[in-house]
């Protein structure tokens, strides 16, 4: 078995890898690594979950010159939630070299505070198409450093409509450069891309083999959608349940239904805000709302750990969408669970992109009619991130030593840059609110509220 230690990786990285939980390379990565550390133009292709993004940001960070000043990579990504995630990664993964600098670049957003933080510098930027291309325009953004591009699920960009805006943005770049598309599914209309953008490129599939397909997948003919539901969760009853509508308005509907059974529901769709985006998915990520009713939004690239349950409210349109929406759950070689629950259309549908799943009947399931599914913890916000020089250490520190929590009453802390978030048992809540409310975090006074 190959090892990081086999790729001939600097040692600090490979210290930092290991502190990252990361022992040995997945089969993408070892095939994309060496291939991109040798300046090769790649295109690869391997399932979701598979880690692609740190076989394109091991080499990339490796790679980073820090005497340079201007921007390094550009990362193309087809939404925001992505962005952040690779973001997230790459800041991890460049823990080890000094001040590697990395913004990203998306609508929703103020463009000004988007333009501030590019004046101060930046080696990586990480953008969704349209609004790259807005900084492009306004020239807020220098391009002609670029050495390495990267555009991460090709598929659900092309998907997007967004091929000409890449194709706009890349023609500006140095002809002299790293040109790299990372996808999971190989749609035909991706030659459109990949013969104008990549030069000789070298392919890499990973295949997957039988064993690790660990999804389960059933189809359930129904009448009543909401009832089918509620039975399905009943049924299963996950820790962790992502459900998908086709449209914003079904999302909403379906997360006040299930909020009036007693569900603690999260909803994510393109009408919210950005920052309501985030505290969706983090407040469903740390268990506070542990449903999660979205568009197919989430339906790409999101990588929330311990997603044991992916319904399909809506029958998706095409293929790739169900793909990519059961994607979701079974990752890191966890095994998941998937429910497509049909009407009379859906099951239509159903047969075009899916013919080879066969409905079973719902009365099968034995719903157990006590079971909800309610947060063990909620989430308080806190008005200090890194800006402020708030780490999670200094918050549990505060927690534990100054209020009197247990560190097994707190979940999951994420510090941004502007505030932090933590999940406190809700038995323990409010010991934790008003301690944090009138005490002091790294000796200072922090705004702390409660999110639902
Ligand atoms: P993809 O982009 O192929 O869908 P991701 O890059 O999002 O997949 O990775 C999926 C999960 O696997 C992430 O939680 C990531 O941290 C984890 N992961 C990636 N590489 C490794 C590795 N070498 N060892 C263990 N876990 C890994
Ligand atoms: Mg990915």
């Amino acid at each position: 078995m190959t090892t990081f230690q086999n790729l001939s990786l600097p040692i600090n990285l490979l210290e930092n890898l290991k502190s990252l939980g990361y022992e040995t390379p997945t089969p993408i990565q070892e095939q994309s690594i060496p291939l991109l550390r040798d300046n090769k133009d790649l295109i690869a292709q391997a399932k979701t979950g598979s880690g692609k993004t740190l076989a394109f940001l091991l080499p990339l960070i490796l790679k980073l010159d820090e005497n340079e000043h201007f921007p390094q990579a550009l990362i193309i990504a087809p939404t925001r939630e992505l962005c952040e995630q690779i973001s997230g990664e790459a800041n991890k993964l460049a823990r080890y070299k000094k001040d590697v600098k990395v913004i990203t670049l998306y609508g929703g957003t103020s463009l000004r505070t988007q333009v501030a933080s590019l004046e101060k510098g930046a080696d990586i930027l990480i953008g969704t198409p349209g609004r790259l291309l807005d900084h492009f325009s306004r020239e807020t953004i220098h391009l002609g450093e670029i050495k390495t591009l990267i555009l991460d699920e090709a598929d659900r960009m092309l998907d997007m409509g967004f091929a000409d805006d890449i194709l706009k943005l890349v023609s500006n770049l140095p002809k002299q450069r790293q040109s790299i598309l990372f996808s999971a599914t190989y749609p035909e209309n991706i030659d459109k891309l990949t013969k104008v953008i990549l030069k000789n490129p070298v392919e890499v599939k990973i295949v997957s083999k039988e064993k690790e397909v660990t999804i389960e997948e059933f189809v359930y003919e129904v009448d009543d959608k909401d009832k089918a539901l509620l039975t399905t969760l009943k049924h299963f009853q996950p820790n962790l349940a992502l459900i998908f509508c086709n449209t914003k308005v079904k999302t909403t509907e379906v997360s006040d239904m299930l909020h009036k059974q007693g569900f603690d529901v999260a909803t994510l769709n393109g009408d919210l805000e950005q920052y309501e985006r985030q505290e969706m998915l983090l407040q469903f990520a740390n268990g506070s709302l542990p449903v999660l009713v979205a568009t197919d939004l989430a339906a790409r690239g999101l990588d929330i750990d311990g997603i044991d349950l992916v319904i399909n409210y809506d029958t998706p349109m095409k293929t790739e969408d169900y793909t990519h929406r059961i994607g979701r759950t079974g990752r890191a070689e966890k095994s998941g669970l998937a429910v497509t629950l049909c009407d009379e259309y859906g099951m239509r549908k159903l047969s075009e992109i899916k013919p080879q799943l066969k409905a079973e009947n719902i009365s099968t399931l034995t719903p157990n009619k006590n079971f909800y599914m309610q947060g063990e913890v909620a989430t308080l916000c806190i008005d200090g991130g890194k800006k402020k020089k708030v780490r999670a250490g200094d918050i549990l520190g505060t927690l534990c030593k100054e209020i009197g929590i247990e560190p097994k009453e707190i979940g999951k802390i994420n510090v941004y840059q502007k505030n932090s978030y933590v999940a406190i048992k809700k038995t323990v809540i409010k010991k934790a609110f008003n301690g944090l409310k009138s005490g002091k975090i790294k000796g200072k006074n922090l705004r702390v509220w409660w999110l639902d």
